[in-house]
């Protein structure tokens, strides 16, 4: 495809950019910097027009929002605690899926009353929690929410979900479906419209990967 104005395109290491780099690679975006050797923050691509930034996971939306990049990838895990604001969400990519689900002991009382959830995902689990009327003491931590009942930390935790190993590793196993996760394109309001044409020729062309992908 052809870009009529500069872009910048915000990802972040490990699973995400792994899994997105074939999809931009059918737009015709090629990484020139290997991120895996390079300390590189800001790669080149063999498009002049692109630059990819790489950044902490959790920060891609928060970088989008404010148009330090135009458009992003980030899971809705990641999005939901963000809020969107200042972001449009215009595509599922359908990679990096896996389940936000609380989890704790097989014996662990879901219901009762001051229960202590421990997660990264504060706002999402004081949300279900709260649609089931349940008043629950949420405890944000930044990693390794398994070891919270394991330590007493908490009653239960919630957490991302994909084979259900690392819990069963802890002696803990999935209680409750909280929501479906994927990793979704974010576009900057302000460059949805100045730069209309070149994002939603990129778009048009994940779209077109996207629905190949699902076929095969
Ligand atoms: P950091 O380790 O720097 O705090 P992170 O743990 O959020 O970042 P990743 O583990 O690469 O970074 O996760 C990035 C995104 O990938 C998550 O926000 C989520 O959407 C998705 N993800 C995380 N864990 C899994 C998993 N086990 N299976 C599938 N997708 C996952
Ligand atoms: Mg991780």
């Amino acid at each position: 495809m052809k870009f009529d104005t500069p872009i910048t395109i915000a990802l972040s290491k490990g699973r995400i950019f792994k899994q997105t780099l074939p999809l931009l690679s059918e737009a015709g975006i090629e990484l020139r910097d290997d991120p895996e050797t390079s300390r590189k923050l800001i790669l080149d691509t063999n498009r002049p027009e692109v630059k990819i930034v790489l950044i902490r996971a959790t920060d891609v939306p928060t970088y989008v929002q404010w148009g330090a990049a135009d458009l992003g990838v980030t899971g809705k895990d990641v999005l939901v605690e963000h809020g969107g604001e200042g972001l449009y969400e215009p595509l599922d990519l359908e990679i990096a899926r896996c389940r936000l689900m609380v989890a704790g002991f097989a014996c662990a009382r879901l219901g009762g009353h001051r229960l202590r959830i421990a997660t990264k995902y504060v706002k999402a689990a004081r949300d279900h929690f709260a649609a089931k009327g349940q008043q629950v003491e949420v405890i944000k931590l930044y990693g390794s929410m398994e070891l919270a009942p394991l330590v007493g930390l908490s009653d239960l935790i919630v957490d991302l979900v994909e084979s259900g190993n690392t819990l069963k590793a802890n002696g803990l196993v999935p209680l409750e479906h909280i929501a479906d996760i994927s990793s979704r394109v974010v576009v900057n309001k302000a460059a949805w419209k100045m730069k209309h044409a070149t994002v939603e020729a990129l778009l048009e062309v994940l779209r077109g990967a996207v629905a190949r992908r699902g076929e095969a």
